[in-house]
């Protein structure tokens, strides 16, 4: 199943760690770089679509600007993005031109894919690139991208990326073997787990907490992102960049990383944008019928169903859609801000009618804005 299913892949997001590209005393490992140019432009050559997401912007910069350490402080680190992300690209270039393959720079922030229609411009760019044989290299634009607008760790935008292109698998190099039994470190009879059909509570367990030095990621937000793109339909390879071929011999159908398969879902691409993508700007607690009507009845959200509004929110703003007690359960796209909602909670669509004056939507959400995320 596994050895099948990895043959068979077309179009291929790599997530490239930081601490494969670069290190803060050393800088950019060109080395390192040129290897996994020629290993990556030689999959493209064998007509594999090529996605890369790479970090290393910050090391890289950190390195250049002699820095002691990976800095805690936002601006530096976005100071020493900007430094490090031109040293990064030209390394890249220049690697990838000794292999004859063309590349691109994309720089993403998490807004970009919150917004539909930029998230569409993204992926029509991204697939223009593709069918013009060209290599993406994506970054986080970290130099602009605030707390609110930031996907905070390269596993998590590989994962969002992995959904703008449609890929059929996210591939996360970094400088693990893959997910053990427990940690490698601490436990020297850990054994790697080869294959996740589903990420349970205790497989999330087991990655622990760990977080490496050198990144903002850690195991934890590999299989949060693996998580992710399972959501999309994306299966997801964890595997060590540092030995040299392991990507081309998992994809000829050798062993080697984890494996974990997507959780069946029907959803369409707007719904997993919806439900997936977007952040919520508010919470709609709702009574229990409402919650059924919802869940059981595929029923839109009617105002006479929420008992409490929190957050600020516009029209056409994502909010999360919870039970009375605060259990969330679906999120959809209001069609009201939160100020008239406040206003309107509870009552019914005749007297809305009065007090607004006219009533432009009968539902709060509509159900083809509505998405059930089950948690
Ligand atoms: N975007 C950051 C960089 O290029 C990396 C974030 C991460 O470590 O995941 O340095």
């Amino acid at each position: 199943m596994r050895e099948q299913f990895l043959t068979s892949c077309k179009r291929i997001v790599i997530k490239i760690g930081s601490s494969l590209v670069a290190s803060p005393k050393g800088g950019l490992r060109l080395d390192r770089i040129e290897r996994l140019a020629k290993e990556l432009g030689a999959l493209q050559s064998q007509n594999l679509e090529i996605v890369i997401v790479s970090s290393g912007a910050i090391v890289a910069g950190i390195s250049h600007l002699a820095l002691d350490s990976y800095p805690h402080e936002l601006p530096l680190q976005q100071a020493s993005a900007a430094v490090g992300q031109s040293r990064l690209m030209r390394a890249y270039e220049t690697a990838f031109e000794a292999t004859h393959h063309k590349i691109a720079q994309i720089l993403l922030t998490h807004q970009d894919l919150a917004d539909r229609r930029r998230f569409l411009n993204a992926r029509h760019t991204l697939t223009t690139l593709l069918q013009l044989k060209v290599i993406p290299i994506i970054n986080e634009n970290d130099t602009v991208a605030i707390d609110e607008i930031r996907f905070g760790d390269n596993d998590t935008l590989a994962g969002q990326v992995a959904h703008v292109v449609d890929a059929d698998l996210l591939v996360i190099l970094s400088d693990v073997d893959g997910l053990y039994t427990q940690d490698p470190h601490l436990h020297p009879s850990a054994e790697l787990i080869p294959f996740v059909p589903v990420i349970t509570p205790a497989i999330e367990e087991s990655a622990g907490t760990s977080r490496t030095q050198n990144s903002r990621g850690g195991m934890i937000t590999k299989i949060r992102a693996a998580k992710q793109a399972g959501r999309f339909g994306v299966s997801t390879l964890l595997l060590n960049g540092e030995t040299p071929l392991a990507l081309q011999q998992v994809l000829d159908g050798q062993k080697g990383g984890t494996l974990f398969l997507p959780q069946e879902s029907s959803l369409t691409s707007r719904k997993q944008w919806i439900a997936f993508t977007l952040r919520p700007k508010g919470e709609l607690r709702l009574d229990g019928g409402a919650v059924q009507a919802l869940t059981l009845r595929g029923k839109s959200l009617l105002p006479s169903g929420i008992v409490k509004v929190t957050g600020t929110f516009m029209p056409g703003d994502p909010v999360t859609c919870a039970t009375e007690e605060g259990k969330s359960f679906a999120q959809g796209l209001t069609n009201y801000s939160s100020e008239t909602l406040q206003r309107i909670l509870g009552k019914k669509t005749s007297e809305i009618r009065t007090l607004l004056g006219s009533l432009e939507y009968e539902e709060i959400i509509h159900r083809d804005n509505l998405v059930l995320t089950g948690s």
